[in-house]
């Protein structure tokens, strides 16, 4: 996957460094430069690079250093805590409850149409499956003809229930009756998929709102397409303008993703990446966890 690449690029700069006979400033901005040319590449935006070059060299702070203090060591602690810092808002975000003696849990999925939201709704689901839960899912995408069979379909792959209507048209009252429906089963967990458009459209936020403000979700997921590259920030941005988004995840990371959109989307929603999705299957999904993702990234 292209997230390699940036992984390769962060690598080779500290490691260009590691070689460097003499750590003086020339050096260390040399390194930064190198850092933010990855980074800009990986689609990062300009804003956020121009931030995190200056973050990274106040956290390193090689004048402070003591004399013979690994100068090294420091610039690379500072780049993985910077990096961790970009994908971690410091919120985490909402997590299901398991058990009779809590409320149904309700989350509801948002994203634009071919993000990959119905597929990750159905992913999100069978991970908590595999955990104990009970999860079910409903179809309040009524915009798209098909979504309803597709949701069904996945449902009936991971044998999770599933709500939805060929019928009715009004998706509040489809998520409305949905969530009803599961919390009266004792459903541990209710996953709510809505309408996608392929833009952002003002259709889209209004209805998207009024699901939100009828099913009262405990979570709001936005799904986004990890290859869009710098849209990523205005489109994430656009989403949590109009409803509580509290959590992402980033899909098709096993394809062109390079990475930069999942860092623009956090800085965007102050959210954090919960998940990621790897491939069309179900079981292609990953707990997102940021300390691991860096270090892999840095190698
Ligand atoms: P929606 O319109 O947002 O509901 O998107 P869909 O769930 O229908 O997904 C659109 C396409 O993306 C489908 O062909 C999915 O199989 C594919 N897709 C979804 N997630 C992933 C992923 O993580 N990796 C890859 N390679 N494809 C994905």
């Amino acid at each position: 996957m292209v997230l390699a690449q940036l992984g390769g690029s962060l690598a080779g700069a500290l490691a260009r460094l590691s070689r460097a006979t003499v750590v003086d400033d020339k050096a260390v901005a040399e390194c930064l430069n190198e850092i933010s040319r990855a980074l800009l590449q990986a689609d990062v935006r300009f804003e956020t690079v121009r931030d995190v070059s200056s973050r990274i060299k106040a956290a390193a702070n090689l004048s402070a250093l003591a004399p013979g203090a690994d100068k090294r060591r420091a610039v690379r602690n500072a780049v993985a805590g910077e990096l961790c810092r970009m994908l971690d808002p410091g919120e985490p975000s909402f997590s299901p409850r398991k058990g009779q003696q809590h409320p149904s849990s309700v989350v509801m999925f948002v994203g634009l149409q071919g993000s990959g939201k119905t597929t990750t709704c159905a992913k999100y689901a069978d991970h908590y499956r595999r955990k104990g839960f009970r999860p079910a899912l409903v179809c309040a995408d009524t915009f798209r003809a098909g979504a309803f069979d597709q949701l069904k379909q996945n449902a009936s792959k991971a044998k999770i229930p599933f709500y939805g209507s060929y019928t009715e048209s009004d998706p509040v009252k489809i998520a409305v009756e949905g969530v009803d429906t599961f919390r009266k089963e004792k459903c541990d967990l209710i996953v709510v998929d809505t309408s996608g458009r392929h833009k952002q459209e003002a259709a889209l936020f209004e209805e998207m709102r009024q699901v939100s403000e009828a099913t009262r979700p405990d979570l709001v997921v936005f799904v986004m397409d990890g290859s869009i590259g710098q849209a990523a920030f205005d489109q994430a941005q656009a989403f949590k303008q109009s409803v509580p988004v509290g959590a992402v995840i980033v899909t098709k990371m096993d394809g062109h993703a390079r990475g930069g959109g999942a860092l623009s989307a956090v800085a965007a929603t102050k959210s954090p990446v919960i998940f990621i999705g790897t491939g069309e299957h179900i079981p292609d999904f990953e707990v997102f966890e940021v300390k691991s993702f860096v270090s892999r990234l840095l190698g």
